[in-house]
């Protein structure tokens, strides 16, 4: 029989996904998590009533989050990852040439543990032995690094929307960025989402402008995401060198949205994001 799961992606807009069974429902420290299975696009994992990923489109979205900046990057080895429970971003990075070490700081070990059980397509690289897994507050996390020696060459951050009291809200702050700063290695990408620009405009509006302000280099670049509100969704980079319009080496593996094209078209910018992200050249604001 089934049922509809349905989102306000904003109080004027919900989205519905019609729905086979629950395979889960729990609720952790952190958050309500349900795990279903939906009739078009497969198994989805949805935490405080936001759809978070689908097995069905979460291809587009892991692999323009991990090889944007890390075929941008000239020699990406170290990379951070926060957030990132359901699996998908770390098989990406960890498909990239070069990476030798991911460490993924995840706050909920529950989010992990469901993904591991439901998610089998996001979580098979979660065994890699260049994997590190840290259950623990990102924003906590990047301080300490901060502080300390074991810098990072790319830092990702794939966590949930900053709305509401849940725990990415610090995330999407400039004391974060500052903290991103000191945790990066020379020549360091930080990349971080930045929602869907219909719904949430201020966030792509308040992070590229103070990612602008921080990092020498901030370009943002986007993608079309069937199951995330209005398609088009927006990722903010701050880069202490590499230029990330152009990628600087190819995808030796297979992808099935990454080409080279495509990085380079995601920086182009309709007039209406380019309006939100503020005056720049090639998608990208320099300081
Ligand atoms: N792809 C999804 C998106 O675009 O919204 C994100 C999916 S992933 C499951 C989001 C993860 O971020 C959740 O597992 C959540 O627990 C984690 N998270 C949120 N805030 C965090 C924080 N401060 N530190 C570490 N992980 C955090």
């Amino acid at each position: 029989m089934g049922f509809w799961f349905e989102e306000a992606a904003s109080p004027g807009h919900r989205l519905q996904w019609k729905v086979i069974r629950e395979l889960y429902s729990g609720t952790s420290d952190f958050q309500n998590i349900h795990i279903v299975e939906t009739e078009e696009f497969g198994v989805a994992m949805i935490l405080d009533e936001i759809m978070q990923t689908t097995a069905g489109d979460e291809f587009i979205y892991h692999e323009m989050l991990a090889s944007v900046p890390l075929l941008s990057h000239p020699h990406p080895s170290r990379v951070l990852i926060i957030g990132g429970g359901d699996g998908g971003l770390a098989r990406e990075v960890l498909k990239v040439p070069g990476v030798d070490t991911v460490v993924m700081v995840e706050i909920d070990p529950l989010v992990i543990e469901v993904a591991r059980r439901f998610l089998p397509g996001h979580t098979q690289s979660l065994n890699d032995p260049r994997l590190t897994i840290q259950c623990e507050d990102g924003a906590a996390y990047v301080r300490a690094t901060a502080h300390s020696r074991d810098k990072f060459d790319v830092i990702l951050v794939d966590s949930t929307d900053p709305e509401g009291d849940g725990p990415g809200q610090f995330l999407y702050t400039p004391a974060f960025h500052t903290d991103i700063l000191g945790a990066l290695s020379p020549g360091g990408i930080y990349v971080q989402h930045t929602g869907a620009p219909f719904y949430n405009p201020e966030v792509l509006t308040d992070v590229s402008r103070d990612v602008a302000r921080q990092f020498p280099i901030c370009q943002v670049y986007w993608c079309a995401i069937p199951t995330y509100p209005g398609g088009i969704f927006t990722f903010t980079a701050g880069s202490l060198g590499p230029d990330l319009t152009h990628p600087q080496r190819t995808a030796p593996y297979p992808t099935r949205y990454y080409t080279p094209a495509i990085h380079a078209a995601a920086f182009v910018l309709p007039p209406f994001l380019q309006e939100l992200v503020g005056p720049s050249k090639d998608g990208g604001t320099r300081a």
